[in-house]
This record gives structure tokens, C-alpha cells and sequence, in this order.
């Protein structure tokens, strides 16, 4: 395999996460997820620019400031689904009990009710907004949203990348054609689809959740 020479060492090329079995079952899936991919090479690369500069990324894993300060986290319904389905489906306990409250209980203006104990409960298919925010320098404080504190120290995510994403997810709202795909993207009529995290209803995913978990022990309660 070849070396990508604009991996970065704090976020290293990422490969593509791959669920083979779901992948066939929802065809919305892949899409997502090559999508996803797309974006991650894209902060790779733009974390990798920043680092030549001698910039240090300050994002690390626990890290959570930002899941509790930013209250306009923008998500595309092609996200939804997916965070729903991985909240619902592969999340395993103990995270998935807190979880499942914190969708049950949440509030608009509470903190973002996937953060469970500092970390993102559905890491692998967190939306963009949340994989392109990348911040150099110090960690955020508590409370602080430093694209408006320091706006220099947030990485600008390259345009490429993120058009390409989207690019791959526009079929899942209908919008199959190439043209059409980039006439939504260059006139940014794309981002009229994105709705905020947190005006979402999350304490449905929380009954999907249930009603998943009483189907899975079905079985068992008929022996
Ligand atoms: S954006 Fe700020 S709070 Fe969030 S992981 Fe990066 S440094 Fe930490
Ligand atoms: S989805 Fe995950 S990464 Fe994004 S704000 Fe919520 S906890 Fe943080």
C-alpha cells in the first residue's frame, strides 16, 4: 500500500468503515459512509497543511468541550438516520442505558445528548459539522466556542472535500443527476436541507432504541 503523503500524525488517513452486513440491508448506508470517508480524508489533509505550519491539533480523544458548547450543530437528515440507526443498533451497554436517557430526557439547550462520559456515543457516524471542527493551539475552555474567540486556531475544512461529500449523499433526497447534484452544492441550496442537533427529536430515537431491544429478546421469552 502506498503512503499518502498528506496523512497527518494527530489524525492519519482514515480508512473507511465498513459494515458489510447493515451495508446490504440499508442502501442509504454506503452512501453515508463513503461520504464520511470523503470528509475524513479531507480533515487529514487539512490538519496535515496545518501541521507544516507548525500547528498543533488540540482535538483528542475525551475532549468534549465543544459537544457541550455548541448548541447550532447543523446535521443533514442522510445523518439522522444514521446516528440513529448506529444509537439504535450498535451502541451496547453500559453507554447504551445512559444513552438512551439522555435522548429520553433531552431538552433543546442541553448539551449534545450523544456525549456520554466525555465521549461521542456514535463516534463512527457523527455528522459532518462534528468530523470538520478541528481547533489548533489550546483545547477549548468550557463554554468556549473558539471560532469566535480565536477564529485562527479553527481549521477551515477544504472546500473540496466537503462539496464531494455532500456530492455522495444527495441520492438519498432524490437528487440523482451529477448536474443537478452541483447546482445544489455551488449554490448552496444543499445546506437548506440541514437542521440543528438540537432542535431534533431525540427522545424518539430513545423508543427506537426500546422497541429495537424488545424485538432482539423476542426470541428468547418464546423458550
Ligand atoms: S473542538 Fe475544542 S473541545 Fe472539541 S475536541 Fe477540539 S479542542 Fe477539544
Ligand atoms: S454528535 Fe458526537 S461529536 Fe457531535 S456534538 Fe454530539 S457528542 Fe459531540
Amino acid at each position: 500500500m502506498t503512503k499518502d503523503k498528506t496523512a497527518s500524525p494527530a489524525y492519519p488517513a482514515p480508512e473507511r468503515l465498513s459494515f458489510p452486513d447493515d451495508e446490504a440491508r440499508f442502501e442509504w448506508l454506503p452512501m453515508l459512509l463513503d461520504a464520511y470517508h470523503i470528509a475524513d480524508v479531507g480533515v487529514s489533509e487539512g490538519v496535515s497543511r496545518e501541521e507544516k505550519q507548525g500547528r498543533v491539533l488540540a482535538c483528542r480523544k475525551g475532549c468534549s468541550a465543544c459537544c457541550r458548547t455548541h448548541k447550532d450543530i447543523p446535521v443533514y437528515p442522510l445523518e439522522l438516520v444514521g446516528m440513529t440507526w448506529y444509537a439504535t443498533e450498535k451502541v451496547d451497554q453500559p453507554v447504551r442505558a445512559r444513552l438512551q436517557e439522555q435522548l429520553r430526557d433531552y431538552q433543546q439547550g442541553d448539551a449534545c445528548p450523544f456525549l456520554v462520559d466525555g465521549v461521542c456515543a456514535v463516534h463512527p457516524v457523527r455528522p459532518l459539522a462534528c468530523r470538520q471542527f478541528n481547533v489548533f493551539g489550546q483545547a477549548c475552555a468550557e463554554g468556549e466556542d473558539p471560532f469566535h474567540t480565536r477564529r485562527q486556531d479553527v481549521m477551515t475544512p477544504i472546500r473540496k472535500y466537503i462539496d464531494d461529500a455532500l456530492f455522495t449523499m444527495l441520492p438519498f433526497y432524490g437528487v440523482g443527476h451529477k448536474t443537478e447534484r452541483r447546482k445544489m452544492i455551488k449554490s448552496g441550496a444543499v445546506h437548506q436541507l440541514a437542521r440543528e442537533l438540537q432542535r431534533c427529536n431525540w427522545p424518539s430515537v430513545a423508543d427506537k432504541m426500546s422497541e429495537f431491544d424488545r424485538r432482539r429478546t423476542m426470541p428468547a421469552q418464546r423458550d
